[in-house]
């Protein structure tokens, strides 16, 4: 399952920011996960749960933020929100677009005390 490695991805970052500022505690992380990341935020929730269990991520918050996806078209420099990677430029129909936002992956902030 792809959002299982993610998620002990993120577990790792975590527990080795907690590890070098010497932390009690990871009170919370806030991932930003793009729309177009190919994530299931459904799925990658779940992983992290099962993720954490005996780490000191256990008792952490997870905060996903969804980030919209952002396409500019390269013939009429029209942007817009693709709905998927097949989209075309709704101003001109352009196929030829370049995704500005909407691929991260990654781990934003970690709140630890
Ligand atoms: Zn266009």
């Amino acid at each position: 399952m792809h959002e299982f490695s993610i998620a002990l991805d993120i577990v790792e970052i975590a527990v080795e920011t907690a590890k070098a500022n010497n932390a009690k505690t990871v009170n919370e992380v806030e991932i930003d996960v793009g729309e177009m990341s190919g994530v299931i935020y459904e799925a990658l929730e779940f992983a992290l749960q099962s993720a954490i269990k005996g780490t000191i991520l256990e008792n952490s918050k997870f905060r996903l933020n969804r980030i919209k996806a952002k396409a500019i078209c390269n013939k009429c420099k029209h942007d817009f929100e693709p709905t998927d990677v097949m989209s075309v430029c709704t101003s001109c129909g352009s196929s030829d677009i370049s995704l500005v936002r909407g691929k991260e992956m990654k781990v934003k902030s970690i709140n630890i005390d």
